[in-house]
């Protein structure tokens, strides 16, 4: 709204009657999701650059869709403080919150469907465009000691049409025991501070190990590992302290600090939290894993919808 047509609807305000200021109260707060989710949305006021162009000749242009609207001298085109984000577009924003709190808690499409009353189309591709970003956000670096540990998902299908076998039902279970092709190996890696960093592998080998953990382990890092010996083999080529913790020989801490109980702990957690979607398609994993990542950081704390959203269009690197 213009500075000349804001000033103009307070002087009508002003002149409204008891009953009618108390209904417009009562329109206001019924909109008060929608101002919500542009607060976290345009957070950070007016954006130093174009999202397009990178200009930084840009200047307010009105508003559209209830969000500040910009436009680039550079490339004369305009945006908002949406554009370039995987919420751009996405429609429906009174009800964003409320699917940021469906994320938060974690319940099924049918489940989030319902609280939203979208369809289930829709609440699955709110899922996917509000993990976008928080799926790219793991530790970078491991500090001191840390903790490494191959976890398995079953491979799956799910949703995928022309199936050459029985679809399982409610996730099931692979049809031969143990470690197969059927498996899909996922390195955890966790230090003290509760940094973690997940990698789905191609192959359960020594090669693929080195180049997931490498980048992730400062040389003057110490590794505890269950002692397996493709780890033992990735660590050596590594190069950083190797501690390992042969658990089933009833060693489960030594000297005091170096033990997997952490790692072991997360991934519980984790394969906990994700049985609830009786089995999640292969090529959706690492949404599934970059989600419980989020929500894992802040179990302490709580992690509120509105942290969630923010970080869902990149407004919050870091969690309270
Ligand atoms: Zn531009």
């Amino acid at each position: 709204m213009r500075q000349r047509e804001w000033k103009k609807l307070k002087e009508w305000v002003a002149k409204l009657t008891f009953g009618q200021r108390h209904e417009l109260m009562g329109e206001l707060t019924a909109d008060d999701e929608i101002v919500a989710c542009v607060g976290i949305i345009e957070n950070h006021g007016k954006p130093e650059q174009c999202p397009r162009c990178g200009s930084v000749h840009v200047v307010r242009n009105g508003s559209a869709s209830g969000l500040q609207r910009y436009k680039c001298r550079g490339c004369s085109r305009t945006f908002n403080g949406l554009t370039g984000t995987p919420l751009a577009r996405l429609r429906l924003k009174p009800k964003w919150l409320s699917q940021a709190e469906a994320l938060r808690d974690g319940v099924t499409i049918t489940k989030a469907a319902e609280r939203l009353k979208v369809a289930r189309s829709t609440a699955f591709r709110w899922r996917h465009r509000f993990m976008a970003l928080p799926k790219t956000i793991q530790a970078q670096k491991l500090v001191g000691i840390a903790e490494a540990d191959e976890t398995f998902f079953l491979h799956s299908d799910k949703g995928q049409r022309g199936l050459d076998r029985k679809p399982r039902r409610r996730g099931g279970s692979a049809a031969k025991r143990g470690l197969s092709k059927e498996q899909i190996p996922v390195l955890v890696a966790r230090d003290r501070s509760g940094a973690t960093a997940n990698f789905i592998l191609a192959a359960d080998g020594k090669a693929d190990l080195v180049a997931a953990l490498k980048p992730l382990l400062p040389l003057d890092t110490i590794l505890c590992t269950d002692g397996s010996s493709v780890l033992a083999a990735a660590v050596k080529e590594i190069g950083v302290t190797h501690r390992p913790i042969n658990v089933s020989a009833g060693r489960r801490v030594i000297a005091g600090v170096y033990h997997i109980q952490n790692v072991n702990a997360f991934d519980s957690r984790l394969k906990n939290w994700i049985r609830r979607f009786h089995g999640v398609a292969t090529k959706y994993l690492d949404s599934y894993l970059g989600w419980f990542r989020t929500l894992d950081r802040s179990s302490s704390t709580g992690l509120q919808p509105a942290s969630l959203l923010a970080l869902a269009v990149g407004r919050q690197a870091v969690l309270n």
